[in-house]
């Protein structure tokens, strides 16, 4: 089912945001060789603690960790640990804050000291892609416009678009209704209403759009092994386009 929210329930909505996105400001700031995916995580547990929320991800279907981090050819869902950034790494941060029960989801691909032109190009384009798309959508727009614009976007850029995991409805819960996948046909799917809030998070690959599962039954990585790049905003749908939630 699809909700309409109330702007009482946007504004929480946006506490968790804005808190979500103070985070990622914070972590940016950490992020250099030599650091353990482990250590972001614990300060972005601590930081979104002291900023009054709670991390999204923890338990939450039993993931282990307080955020998502995955790194060159993991696309979504690596779980922080022992691994060492290195110079020329990319590292994807997805962030879940969970303020007065709302909850918030976004998620940046950021380099990790000097990168290589094609990981830039990479991130230059996914990040493109999803304002890309984010523009499809106002009061009145069909649904399907946001994934077609995506992917004739990443298309054109020759990147793979990751088609097994999809953007969503946010709320109350991480996920609700509707599906926001990151390709499909112009005027299908749903008609879009001022209220509903989503997360849009085109995952893209420099190489194939296929991926696998790791063994730890989380990690999820890129057939080919070449770089994913991945960035997310939840915003809610106003008359006349979208207003970003996760955001300053
Ligand atoms: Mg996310
Ligand atoms: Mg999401």
């Amino acid at each position: 089912m699809v909700t309409i929210k109330t702007e009482e329930e946007i504004k929480k909505m946006k506490k968790a945001g804005h808190v979500n996105y103070l985070t990622h400001q914070y972590l940016k700031s950490l992020i250099k060789p030599g650091i353990t995916t482990k250590y972001l995580n614990d300060e972005a547990d601590k930081f979104i603690r002291e900023h009054g929320g709670v991390p999204g991800f923890l338990h939450l279907y039993d993931y282990p960790a307080s955020i998502c981090i995955s790194v060159n050819e993991e696309v979504v869902h690596g779980i922080p640990g022992d691994r060492i950034l290195k110079e020329g790494d990319i590292v994807s941060l997805d962030i879940g804050v969970v303020i007065d029960g709302y909850h918030s989801d976004s998620a940046w691909t950021y380099p990790v000291g000097k990168i290589s032109k094609e990981k830039e190009y990479l991130l230059h384009h996914t990040e493109k892609a999803l304002f890309t798309g984010l523009k499809e959508i106002k009061n009145g727009a069909k649904l399907g416009n946001v994934g077609a614009r995506i992917e004739q976007y990443a298309k054109k850029h020759n990147l793979g678009v990751v088609r097994e995991l999809v953007g969503h409805g946010v709320g109350t819960k991480l996920h609700e209704d509707p599906d926001v996948p990151n390709y499909g046909k112009y005027n299908t799917g749903m008609t879009l209403k001022s209220g509903m809030t989503l997360a849009v998070e085109p995952m893209l690959n420099l190489g194939t759009r296929k991926i696998y599962v790791l063994d730890d039954d989380w990690t999820i990585v890129t057939q080919d092994k070449r770089p994913s790049a991945h960035f997310e905003h939840t915003i809610v749908v106003r008359d006349d386009g979208y207003e970003i939630l996760t955001g300053e």
